[in-house]
């Protein structure tokens, strides 16, 4: 097992309690002696809780098997709702990044090509910046008709909320567009673990997020990507609703055990990873199954 420095730890995790998080002691600190007493130590409450979306926040299956298809589904009617006189001219990075390997030149843009470029830059998971500028419009236009509604999980309202009672910043960090992101939060359905709905209803829960961080910072497996979301928080600081302090001590929370190692290896964050459906992942770190341990520590920081 790997150690991490400010290391997180859940004791007595097993597979059979993969839903029973209750029972376990979320341990922040130094991984010592003093963990290993299985003494409760106090938490020094962080002044910001950043959190990855895609399998923390949000079921992994949201984005396969709900936003991705909607793209590919929709996107020749989307790109039909386009009024700007302007063609498909600012996707032609797009369908260049598509046609890289055949060195082809397009000499005209068309609706068709465009439509398939998107699809199958979609289905590859292209981190294209355009293209997910381009699926970000098109989640728009897909939460404004009402068909999408943002898979969220139900403790994700109650971990904002206590947040924003502890005076502590809640930010996002993700891949996918920030527009993406507030779009996913401004229309969330509260999700079971399992995925499953509980209302019909969305809630708008970007009031309770500060900030958000997309691939334009870096990639989430590189290092420096996290010292510089920490540079951003302290230099915006000014726009929060409280402020952030150079040092300031960051909780970052993602199902990626290469985000976590990045996170911690830059030295600036506390990278705690969280496994929805602990047990069955096999992973050698220590996790957290899901927001409850987090809660429990922060009412009692
Ligand atoms: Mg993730």
């Amino acid at each position: 097992m790997r150690l991490r420095s400010g290391a997180e730890l859940i004791r007595g995790a097993s597979s059979e309690k993969a839903q029973g998080s209750m029972k376990r002691k979320l341990l922040l600190g130094k991984r010592d002696d003093t963990l290993r007493a299985k003494k409760k130590v106090a938490v020094e409450k962080p002044s910001v809780i950043l959190l990855d979306i895609d399998g923390t926040t949000t079921p992994s299956s949201f984005v396969s098997n709900v936003l991705f298809p909607f793209v590919s589904e929709n996107i020749t009617t989307f790109l039909r709702t386009q009024k700007d006189g302007t063609g498909f001219e600012r996707f032609r990075e797009i369908v260049e990044a598509a046609e890289a390997d055949s060195g082809a030149e397009p000499a005209k843009l068309s609706l068709p090509m465009v439509a398939e470029c998107v699809s199958k830059l979609t289905a590859q998971r292209s981190a294209l910046p355009l293209l997910k500028t381009l699926q970000g419009e098109v989640y728009a236009w897909g939460y404004s008709t009402g068909e999408l509604k943002g898979a969220v999980f139900e403790d994700v309202e109650v971990l904002l909320k206590l947040c924003q009672g502890k005076n502590i910043l809640a930010a996002t960090y993700s891949s996918g567009s920030v527009n993406a992101q507030k779009l996913l939060f401004s229309h969330a359905q509260s999700v079971s673990s399992s995925g499953k709905a509980h209302a019909a209803e969305v809630v708008d829960l970007t009031p309770l997020i500060s900030e958000y961080f997309d691939g334009t910072v870096g990639s989430k497996i590189d290092s420096s990507s996290y010292r510089t979301i920490a540079e951003l928080l302290e230099s915006n600081a000014k726009d929060y609703p409280r402020k952030i302090d150079n040092g300031a001590k960051i909780w970052f929370i993602s199902d990626s055990e290469a985000e976590v190692d990045a996170c911690n290896a830059s030295g600036r964050m506390t990278g705690i990873l969280i496994d929805r459906n602990l047990g069955q992942s096999g992973s050698m770190h220590d996790v957290i199954g899901n927001f409850q341990p987090i809660i429990t520590a922060l009412h009692q920081a």
